[in-house]
């Protein structure tokens, strides 16, 4: 079968993004003589984890935001981990704060994200955060689901009354994304390990969005034609949740891996920080 599809150039998007961030980050330092800082927070040795977080400093660099690192040993614990991010949440020159997940088997996660002062939370990880997306009241998003809906938007994809299916309802990106396509007025249905007949209900989505980390799940059986589809997924080699090539045969418009909803994520990080930075400092 040939392919139809367009793909939605996250990559692109997110450049200017992030242009407009480091503008912005640049005006604030010219107003306050103070640039945003984001403190990065690592738990552990894990090569993934690392380079995300390695990837986040250098492009906040790029854009004008200062970054503070700290990497804990692996056996931190719970207590310690609060303590450390407690801190960061009273330090007046830390203007956002990202913990990357996952922070270990053993540490409560949860609570770790709960010490993030909601108006430093610029990854969206806190209940606060996720009550005020979920209300549409003001608040940082989470920033996958954030860079989701502002690739949606400037592909011009209307979402009032469409059915859009979510696989997946993790914490960070499948429950997020489902509140914000609800916020928009689409009919939001989740799927999970649990749903049984998962192709019924994908079949049926107008807008599918892929949140259920394994390599290449969805692919066209799946997938209504005509449908927009959202592949979150990361796997080494560039392998996204969505199995990309059979997904064209049916897609309208489909993000790709790499190039999609990757960049998207730190361009409303960068984006976040350097508000949460113009809230704190008083400035526009
Ligand atoms: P996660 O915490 O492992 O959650 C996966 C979700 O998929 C769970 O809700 C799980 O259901 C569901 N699931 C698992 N197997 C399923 C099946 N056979 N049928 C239907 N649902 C199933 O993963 P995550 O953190 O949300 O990440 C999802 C993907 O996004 C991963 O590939 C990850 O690498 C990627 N990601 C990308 C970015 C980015 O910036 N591009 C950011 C974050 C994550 P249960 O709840 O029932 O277990």
């Amino acid at each position: 079968m040939t392919s139809t599809a367009r793909l939605m150039d996250g990559r692109e998007l997110a450049r200017r993004i992030v242009e407009q961030a480091a503008e912005r980050a640049a005006a604030l330092t010219r107003q306050t003589g103070t640039s945003p800082c984001l403190a990065t927070v690592l738990v552990g040795d894990d090569p993934a984890s690392a380079t995300y977080v390695r990837m986040k400093r250098a492009r906040c660099e790029k854009a004008g935001i200062r970054s503070r690192h700290l990497a804990l040993p692996a056996a931190t614990t719970t207590a310690e981990l609060v303590d450390t991010i407690t801190a960061l949440s009273h330090d007046p020159d830390v203007h956002g704060i990202l913990l990357q997940h996952p922070a270990g088997p053993h540490i409560d996660e949860r609570a770790a994200f709960e010490a993030i002062a909601p108006e430093k939370d610029v990854d969206g990880v806190t209940c606060h955060s996720f009550a005020a997306m979920s209300f549409g009241l003001d608040g940082f998003a989470s920033c996958t689901p954030g860079g989701i809906l502002r690739l949606l938007d400037h592909y011009d994809v209307d979402l009032a009354g469409k059915h859009a299916v979510v696989v997946g309802r993790s914490a960070i990106l499948g429950r997020p994304v489902g509140m914000l396509l609800l916020g928009r007025n689409a009919t939001v249905t989740y799927c999970h390990s649990r749903t049984t007949d998962l192709a019924s209900i994908t079949k049926d989505a107008d807008v599918l969005v892929a949140a259920v980390g394994r390599p290449r799940f969805l692919r066209d059986e799946h997938i209504k034609p005509g449908a927009v589809v959202i592949d979150a997924g990361s796997h080494p080699g560039n392998i996204g949740d969505v199995d990309f090539d059979s997904a064209c045969t049916r897609a309208s418009l489909i993000t790709p891996v790499p190039g999609g909803v990757g960049p998207m994520t730190i361009a409303t990080l960068l984006t976040q920080t350097v508000d949460a930075a113009a809230a704190q400092l008083k400035a526009v």
